[in-house]
């Protein structure tokens, strides 16, 4: 008889492989990171589909050309391996785009072939030396291991893994903050030049992935973090991570601290007030200088808005849906405002998601639904008994909201049917006062458009 373990899929009696999972393929984290690397191409082991499927998805949500390199598996290929593809698409590209590093993650097939990436590094160098003008960086990114953000990780942590090198301590900061908006980057930035201190922000597709138009077409569009900056990431004096469920993973801070003893910071996304104090205190900690006046004023001005919109959103009921931390600092930012997250359900699988979620919400009912490896089918079973008042997740959750009457609040990735997801704010207070408004006049919205009375002064 087989036993299967209750952390092994199938996790249900009714498990099947096609239902909707609300979670992405770990090589899409992977490309959007290397886009997010000055002249860096991303470059996909396996079959051409899958780049195709990442570039789709990323293109309808940041609305900017994306060019991902596929090695282009064949039947053969998956036989007897990618080896000859691979040098062939490496040296392809090195031509047609002259990058500055090509960002090399496996697919699926690779994976599951067993495709040794050092060796086949190796075998490129040894046999093609003189013709290799970029230096290439290698992750692993099997989709059936993980999900988009495990493969996000796995990708900074690369970067730093195989680039970083030693030197004279120096007093810029590391800053990983996880696949946040294009918006939420510029923010970040904003922040720590406003505290004073030099940075590395790791990956930056603030430009890459929400630029203005061209004059001239850019085979690789300009901005990014500088291959430099990533080589220094081994002298800073510290690193901020973003990502409470990252407590035990192997990722850029871990690395950095292990080969390096860079002091390693580990917070919550900073959204909501408390986890944005806690962002706030530790760059004032690193920095020597107090909060800035001009977020101390932020700070007043979404209390303030807080007091003035309760009535609308005091004891309202929300599903949360999406990668794990960003579920976690939702989940914290509406029970501040006095809204109760009655499921919380990721497709992720750290097995931190509870306890993070419960240690970052502690006002979270003991009764609210935390969910990990659900999928969106699970999500629309479950909904219905919850009552829930709105949903707030990407726009994968469309349909179960529509099939529910209620709004949906659309945040994080993929957002699809909208415009601007891109520039969507989640981080610090800014960010928190944006999302709190869209969730109060979503409220509101809907109230208006069931109302029989049609109010115009709510
Ligand atoms: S086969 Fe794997 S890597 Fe390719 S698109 Fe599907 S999940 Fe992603």
């Amino acid at each position: 008889m087989n036993v299967i373990a209750e952390d092994e899929e199938p996790c249900s009696k009714n498990f099947s492989s096609t239902r909707n999972a609300c979670k992405l393929c770990t090589p899409l984290g992977a490309c959007l990171v290397f886009r997010g690397v000055e002249g860096c191409i991303p470059f996909l082991h396996g079959s051409q589909g899958c780049s195709t499927y990442i570039r789709r998805y990323l293109i309808s949500h940041f609305r900017e050309p994306m060019d991902i390199a596929s090695s282009n598996f064949h039947e053969e290929s998956a036989i007897f391996g990618g080896s000859s593809n691979f040098q062939q698409g490496a040296l392809n590209v090195m031509r047609q785009y002259q990058p500055q590093l090509i960002g090399a993650a496996t697919t699926c097939l690779a994976e599951t072939i067993g495709e040794d990436m050092p060796r086949l590094l190796h075998d490129l160098r040894e046999k093609h030396g003189p013709r290799v003008t970029a230096p290439i960086v290698t992750v692993s990114t099997a989709s059936y291991r993980g999900t988009h953000i495990d493969g996000f990780h796995a990708a900074v942590k690369a970067l730093v893994d195989q680039l970083a090198q030693p030197g004279e301590t120096t007093g810029a900061v590391n800053l990983f903050p996880g696949m946040v908006s294009a918006a939420d980057l510029r923010l970040l930035k904003e922040i720590i030049t406003d505290f004073g201190l030099n940075y590395t922000l790791l990956p930056d597709y603030s430009e890459t992935m929400d630029g203005e138009t061209w004059l001239h077409y850019e085979k690789l569009q300009s901005g990014g973090t500088p291959l430099k900056a990533i080589a220094a990431t081994g002298s800073a004096k510290a690193s901020v991570e973003f990502g409470r469920t990252l407590a035990t993973g192997e990722t850029a801070g871990a690395c950095l601290l292990k080969k390096f003893s860079v002091p390693r910071h580990l917070l919550g996304l900073p959204i909501g007030i408390r986890e944005s104090d806690a962002f706030f205190q530790l760059l004032s900690e690193l920095s020597g200088h107090p909060t800035p006046v001009k977020y101390q004023r932020e700070r007043g001005r979404l209390v303030d808005s807080l007091i003035d919109g309760h009535k609308y959103v005091f004891e309202k009921r929300a599903i949360v849906y999406g990668e794990e931390d960003l579920v976690i600092g939702l989940a914290s930012f509406l029970c501040e405002i006095g809204v109760t997250p009655v499921l919380c359900a990721t497709g992720g699988h750290s097995k931190q998601f509870e306890k993070a979620l419960r240690e970052a919400a502690p006002l979270l009912p003991a009764d609210s639904l935390v969910k990990e490896r659900f999928d969106f089918a699970e999500i629309a079973e479950t909904a219905p008994a919850l009552e829930p008042d709105f949903f707030i997740g990407s726009s994968k959750g469309y349909r179960a909201a529509r099939d529910l009457k209620v709004p949906l609040v659309r945040v994080g990735f993929p957002i699809h049917d909208r415009i601007g997801g891109q520039r969507v704010l989640h981080l610090g207070y800014r960010g928190a006062q944006e999302l709190y408004d869209r969730v109060v006049n979503a409220l509101l919205d809907a109230k208006q458009e069931t109302s029989t009375v049609g109010y115009a002064y709510l």
